[in-house]
């Protein structure tokens, strides 16, 4: 479906769901978009999604 490629961490995009992750790997909380996403402190993309 939707995919961000190599970019991580917040994009700001109007019309685009935002929901917040945890990284498994650092434990960071953020925000990120689509399913693909990647932690902004480590770049891992071991993350879950808190939202669903
Ligand atoms: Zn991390």
């Amino acid at each position: 479906m939707c995919s961000v490629g190599d970019s991580f961490g917040v994009e700001l995009s109007s019309g685009t769901d935002m929901h917040e992750y945890e990284c498994n790997a650092c434990g960071k909380k953020f925000k990120g978009i689509g399913t693909n996403v990647r932690c902004p402190k480590c770049h891992s993309k071991d993350v879950k999604c808190l939202d669903e």
